[in-house]
């Protein structure tokens, strides 16, 4: 089930839609949209001692769960611009990006219309600031490798398994 599976007008001029592989095209008014998932950007926010900061979700989905400090790119932005925006607009904190953690698949949203999703995770660390929980989130706190909460209280699927593994590497 592709996202553009239901799509029967174009959105443009309202037209009857062709789908074909990947992408679906308007004969009336010549738009094409193509199918992708949706980039997104996640920081794993350290502080020198080996701990990560979180960020309890404020609202749907996942809402109640600690979740990375991140979110999805504007239209043609930078992820690292992108990076330092959702952290400076979720935490109040300036950060600087360090090293590239991964690229994780993941969907967000209901089984019925959930997007796919790439997330860009980076490690970064504190420039400036002081925490305070803002935006889409309820709560900041800071957890060590041996402090990180039960997978069942952490959003998403991809997170909570790339967070274990990544906090045993950190140094602290
Ligand atoms: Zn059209």
């Amino acid at each position: 089930m592709g996202v553009l599976d239901g799509w029967q007008r174009c959105p443009r001029c309202g037209g009857p839609l062709t789908h074909a592989p990947g992408r679906v095209e308007c004969k009336t008014c010549g738009f094409v949209h193509w199918a992708h998932s949706s980039p997104a950007v996640s920081a794993f926010v350290t502080d020198g001692q080996g701990r990560v900061l979180l960020g309890r979700r404020a609202h749907e989905p996942d809402a109640g769960l600690w979740d990375a400090l991140g979110g999805f790119l504007d239209e043609g932005e930078h992820p690292l611009d992108g990076l330092r925006r959702e952290v400076l607009e979720e935490t109040g904190l300036t950060v600087v990006p360090g090293p590239f953690v991964g690229a994780y698949m993941d969907t967000y949203g209901a089984e019925t219309g959930a997007v796919p999703v790439l997330n860009l995770v980076w490690e970064v660390t504190v420039a400036g600031g002081e925490a305070q929980p803002a935006d889409d989130v309820s709560e900041l706190r800071w957890f060590g490798r041996d402090e990180l909460p039960p997978d069942g209280d952490v959003a998403f699927r991809w997170l909570a398994p790339v967070l274990r593994e990544w906090i045993v590497g950190l140094a602290g």
